[in-house]
């Protein structure tokens, strides 16, 4: 393999760190361009020190400061940055070759698009970016010669499971993908902390107790989101786009252990699926050196520690958001962009302590109802949604509801 050149935008994240340990096991095939953060000076002062990449972003520029001020008085050469501006000149970089796009939120949507237009080898983290886009991303990861390969690990465990040929296509952004034989995406979700918890407790529940995931560990956002399965949500949509699907392509299957991180099933009863211990180093680790395999560090499944292994339907009473995004998914574009911004801002309200848990999907679906006069048909109208709602959704949150 030749040695790749990485940027990865949040680097300072769950999945920036997982990451980072990925690419520390195997320092002949990865060198650092770049790693950026939005205002993490500890964490990214010392992944500097351990990294030594070309150039480290902070957005904050307070944090820029702190951080060249940490890093003047170490044998470190890395160039610090600052603003939003510097993301996207760093995953456009001509000395980049592969960019993990970790940043969590539409915040990454602007550097993972310049990346994409860079013509990069794009590992996708960042589902909102997918979700808030859809057809355009794409479209654009096709006309600038791109490859994208996904890092959500339902996502990446469908990509190992698909015929080789699709795999190919995809990866090289060919328009005609044929189905070859494919009769359904089987989406597995753990069902997060509450898949047992009595409904009429579903509005007492606190931000820690919803951060707290049974099987994976991590960003605040989408634990949050798992609690809600509006994560399986926007991943319902990121597979209909990703892998060009329609919804009735797709099921999604409770699965509370987390061992099976997706499957495929094929016309003639197959079903293949991918399987693994729940860390996110294997999927990172695939996408990194696909199609060779790398060592991740990640433990080997053991079938006899294993206990139950166990599969349900998904109730919508207990997660109506998983229900909405499959209602935005078949509305179309606009409506997805909305949901998506609407949903981040209600998370970041349930986390601050403004709004309870119940609140998160009944605002979110206020937000969809409403809808919005402006149609999805290019990057600044998707923009401008994304703007809208979250003004709406600020207000329907300061007024209990009410606009
Ligand atoms: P995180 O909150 O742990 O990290 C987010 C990173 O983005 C940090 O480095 C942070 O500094 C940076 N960031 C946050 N806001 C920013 C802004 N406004 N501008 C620039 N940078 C900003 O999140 P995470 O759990 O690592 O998730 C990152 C993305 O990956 C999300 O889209 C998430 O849905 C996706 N993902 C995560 C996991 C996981 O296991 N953590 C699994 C699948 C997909
Ligand atoms: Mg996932």
């Amino acid at each position: 393999m030749n040695i790749q050149t990485l940027c990865i935008l949040g680097s300072t994240g769950s999945i920036g760190k997982s990451t980072l340990d990925v690419v520390s096991r195997h320092p002949e095939l990865y060198q650092l361009h770049s790693l950026t953060a939005f205002s993490n000076v500890e964490l990214m002062a010392q992944q500097c020190i351990e990294f030594n990449p070309a150039f480290a972003v902070m957005v904050d520029p307070i944090g820029a400061k702190a951080l060249a001020q940490q890093l003047s008085g170490v044998s470190c050469t890395t160039e610090v940055l600052s603003g939003v501006e510097a993301l996207s000149q760093v995953s456009a970089a001509a000395e980049v070759d592969t960019v993990m796009a970790a940043i969590v939120g539409a915040a990454g949507l602007l550097p993972t698009l310049a990346a994409v237009e860079a013509g990069k080898k794009i590992l996708l983290a960042n589902k909102e970016a997918l979700v808030m886009t859809g057809s355009l991303f794409i479209d654009k990861v096709r006309r600038h010669g791109a490859s994208l390969l996904p890092i959500d690990s339902e996502h990446n465990a469908i990509f190992q499971c698909l015929p080789q040929q699709m795999q190919q296509d995809m990866i090289t952004s060919d328009t005609h993908h044929t189905r070859q034989g494919i009769e359904k995406i089987l989406l597995t979700g753990s069902g997060g902390p509450f898949l047992t918890k009595p409904l009429n407790e579903f509005a007492d529940i606190t931000p820690a107790q919803a951060v707290a995931h049974p099987n994976w560990s991590m960003g605040q956002k989408i634990s949050v989101d798992s609690a809600t399965m509006m994560n399986k949500g926007l991943e319902y949509i990121e597979a209909c786009v990703m892998f060009d699907l329609k919804s009735d392509h797709i099921d999604v299957v409770i699965h509370p252990q987390s061992v099976i991180h997706s499957m495929v099933q094929y016309i003639d009863g197959s079903v293949l699926a991918q399987m693994g211990n729940p860390d996110m180093r294997t999927p990172i680790a695939h996408a990194l050196a696909y199609p060779e395999r790398i060592t991740s560090g990640v433990e080997p499944l053991d079938f006899f520690k294993a206990k139950d292994f166990t599969f349900a339907k998904p109730d919508f009473n207990r997660y109506p958001n998983l229900k909405l995004a499959m209602e935005a998914c078949a509305e179309g574009q606009g409506a997805t962009t909305l949901l998506n911004a609407a949903n981040e801002i209600t998370v970041a309200a349930f986390l601050a302590g403004q709004i309870g848990f119940t609140d998160i999907s009944r605002i979110n679906a206020l937000c969809l109802d409403k809808g919005s006069d402006i149609a999805a048909n290019s990057l600044e109208s998707i923009l401008a949604i994304d703007q809208q709602t979250r003004r709406v959704t600020e207000q329907l949150i300061k007024t209990g509801g009410r606009l």
